[in-house]
């Protein structure tokens, strides 16, 4: 029971607030995402292609996809056919293969621009400038079967709340920039996916639209070396 009971209770946290719930499924099996499913949870995401085209044909139709972690170029061809949502692009070339990959598919497909915003080196990401720079190109403009609809972000892995909301804050300011500045044809800014099981609360008094959350739904995950 307990899946669904976290589902509901995030449910009812949420129905006040302008802001989704994103059930993270990673390394999971898909009995506990039905569970989440049958609590009426249809937003998951996963972080590997691979994962993601194993467990989509095992559940059901109505369920929107989201892909939350670095995706290389040449696996974007596999879930182009039906992603609801990239929300990790971080660069211009994977933006480019999306691009190409939704004319095969006929489709327009939703993306987020990934910004770094941690401390950390290791986090994946555009700077506010890089961003910049490719809004402004004409390898941009000529993306027509992409849409930008809003940033994501990840915090600094740290117990300092005021560290991560610093960095929730400066995601929402370049969010306000970029929507302020740059309306686009390609681009609606709409949408700032941040927030995990650890600072989620935070997240949402910031301004966040897209929490992801996986632990804090589905458990601890355990990893198989
Ligand atoms: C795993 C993951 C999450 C969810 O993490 P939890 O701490 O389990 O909630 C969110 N976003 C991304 C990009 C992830 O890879």
């Amino acid at each position: 029971m307990e899946i669904e009971e976290n589902i509901k209770e995030f449910q009812n946290y949420l129905s006040n607030k302008n802001c989704k719930l994103i059930a993270v499924s990673k390394t999971k099996p898909v009995g506990d995402l039905l569970k989440a499913y049958q609590a009426g949870q249809r937003d998951f995401g996963e972080n590997k292609v691979q994962e993601l085209r194993d467990k989509q044909p095992e559940l059901p139709p109505d369920i929107r996809w989201h892909m939350i972690g670095h995706l290389q170029s040449n696996k974007v061809k596999y879930i182009a056919p039906y992603v609801h949502l990239i929300h990790s692009v971080d660069s211009l070339k994977l933006l480019m293969e999306i691009n190409k990959q939704a004319i095969k598919n006929d489709r327009i497909i939703p993306c987020l621009l990934q910004l770094h915003i941690a401390e950390e080196e290791s986090k994946f990401g555009f700077d506010e400038n890089e961003l910049k720079e490719m809004l402004d190109s004409m390898d941009f403009m000529n993306l027509l079967n992409i849409k930008i609809i809003g940033l994501m972000g990840m915090a600094t892995f740290t117990e300092n709340e005021q560290q991560i909301r610093k960095e929730f804050r400066s995601l929402k300011k370049t969010f306000e920039f970029f929507k302020n500045h740059y309306s686009l044809p390609n681009a609606d800014w709409k949408e700032i996916s941040m927030g995990m099981s650890g600072d989620y609360q935070i997240a949402i008094e910031e301004g966040s639209t897209m929490i992801r959350v996986g632990s804090s739904i589905f458990g601890e995950r355990i990893y198989h070396t």
